[in-house]
């Protein structure tokens, strides 16, 4: 079948009905396409529709103005794979088995995408899995390979492997353009999900973005020089520090010094040797300058620590302005082909990330900067534009939302719960009131496993394996700065997180749970 435009298409049904005639299209599946959006590590404190102080996302914003942001977004488990299978499986990490980044997915499980393709739906996959088995439930896959590389990109289908040149957001959105302009089936609503590698580490910024920021100071977080006082002493055993933990070469962009950061590495940059020669020559001559002036200045001390936060922060925010653009090129082709209207366009991220907050730069921790997922909707006619949603929400209830939209009962084993009735401006009277939170992994940036439990007020985490506790009242100390868990005033409230924890890990029989009477 041709595929038409959707003025073409109106204008086919229109003349249909003027002569009496049942169009061909008459019957076509009037099902919401979703496009689905997924950045990696982007947090909301660099999105301007949630308020960021340090960078402006206009398409991001789009997305949110003209449908729904969710202000209480929270991922299961702060990493990268896990958050994804639990998107994907409406589960947390032990019930979907993924707890960890060194885990391998069981794709024989049941996901959205599979239930949304049995369903009649074409679903298709581009960009970052990350989650080791080959992907299920998508008629087209083609995806990074483990992390993957910002310049010249490898891709994997299918049909093997095969490197591309160019900058991989802007790939990532071209392949997925590609599929929705000439590979998917026309005559089935689509679901697209569109997954970026960037902001990730080593935040490698694009050809077009190298030297944005270089004439401005970006703020810093009032927490820059936390001293990790009034906390679990485990968090000052972290090995995520911007003054301690970044290495020259890799991290700040500054190669050939050699030394080592505070754990005697000097990692080298995966990126720079990819790049072809004018690649290369673009970013020394980005490069080159910012770093001559490092180096006649060597800050020392606590302006060492500034400079590494603005080398670091403008390079994460010009990997997020070409994740922006790309935003914008995939809105534009919906409302150049008549697709907007119908489509459900989502802009997500794994999980938050820290930009200097308690000194700190990546994720993990229970900590609000890397809990919060970013989470903003646009469904037309369905979603009131300008919609604020305050419950909370998380990344286990996507895909109950999806399928819910898609005119489909989620399945009972899904742990989720549709955000629909949020969506349309209802709230349900038992909606949850606390969240559930379980970081698994151990190793890298020494982070301990830890479990927690979060209600619009506080914040209760429990690092198990040295029995370390924090309890943050979120009202008054919003940076959770100061943990209350000794605080004789906070033993009520003390004693009723400590059961909504045994609650919430009964309710999704979460192994050790404690039964409830
Ligand atoms: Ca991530």
């Amino acid at each position: 079948m041709a595929r038409l435009s959707r003025r073409d298409f109106l204008a086919t049904a229109a003349l249909g009905a003027a002569m009496g005639v049942r169009p061909a299209f008459a019957s076509t599946d009037k099902r919401p396409n979703i496009l689905f959006i997924f950045s990696d590590d982007h947090a909301q404190q660099a999105i301007s529709a949630y308020g960021s102080k340090i960078n402006k996302t206009p398409n991001i914003d789009r997305i949110a103005g003209q449908g729904a942001i969710f202000q209480r977004n929270t991922c299961c488990n702060s990493i990268c794979a896990p958050s994804r299978a639990a998107v994907l499986t409406g589960k947390h990490s032990h019930a979907n088995g993924l707890r960890t980044n060194l885990d391998v997915f069981d794709g024989a499980q049941t996901t959205f995408p599979k239930l949304l393709q049995a369903a009649g739906y074409d679903t298709a996959l581009v960009g970052k899995w990350h989650l080791k088995s080959d992907p299920t439930g998508f008629s087209y896959w083609d995806i990074l390979p483990n992390q993957g590389n910002y310049y010249n990109p490898d891709f994997l289908n299918s049909g093997g492997k095969r490197r591309i040149e160019g900058y991989v957001t802007d790939i990532i959105t071209d392949l997925s353009l590609a599929w929705l302009d000439q590979g998917r089936d026309a005559t089935k609503p689509f679901l697209l999900m569109c997954q970026h590698k960037a902001p990730h580490r080593e935040w490698a910024p694009g050809p077009k973005h190298l030297t944005m920021y270089d004439d401005v100071t970006i703020p810093e977080p009032p927490t820059l020089f936390d001293d990790y006082a009034h906390r679990a002493p485990v968090l000052a055993e972290n090995e995520a520090m911007i003054a301690r933990h970044m290495t020259y070469d890799m991290d700040l962009k500054l190669p050939g010094l050699g030394i080592p950061d505070a754990l005697g590495r000097d990692m080298k940059s995966q990126e720079t040797p990819r790049m072809t020669p004018a690649q290369k020559a673009q970013w020394d001559a980005a490069y080159n300058p910012k770093n001559e002036a490092f180096l006649k200045k060597r800050p020392q001390g606590d302006d060492l620590v500034r400079w590494k936060y603005q080398r670091y922060i403008k390079d994460y925010l010009r990997c997020i302005a070409s994740v922006d653009d790309n935003v914008g090129r995939m809105l534009a082709y919906l409302d150049e082909k008549g697709l907007a209207e119908n489509t459900i366009v989502i802009y997500a991220s794994d999980q938050g990330f820290y930009l200097g907050e308690h000194g700190l730069y990546d994720k993990r921790w229970m900590y609000s900067e890397s809990l919060a997922m970013p989470m903003v909707m646009r469904w037309p006619g369905q979603v009131k534009p300008g919609t604020r949603i305050e419950r909370l929400t998380q990344n286990i209830d996507f895909a109950p939302t999806f399928l819910e939209a898609s005119g489909l009962t989620p399945p009972p084993e899904m742990q989720g719960r549709s955000m629909l009735p949020l969506l349309r401006g209802d709230t349900p009277t038992d909606w949850r009131d606390a969240i559930y939170y379980h970081y698994y992994e151990t190793g890298e940036h020494h982070v301990p496993r830890h479990e927690g439990v979060s209600t619009e007020r506080h914040k209760l985490i429990h690092y198990y394996e040295v029995d370390q506790w924090e309890l943050f009242d979120l009202e008054k100390d919003p940076q959770e700065m100061r943990s209350v868990y000794d605080d004789p005033a906070y033993a009520d409230t003390l004693a009723a997180m400590k059961k909504k924890l045994e609650a919430l890990k009964a309710q999704y029989s979460v192994p050790g749970a404690k039964m409830q009477g």
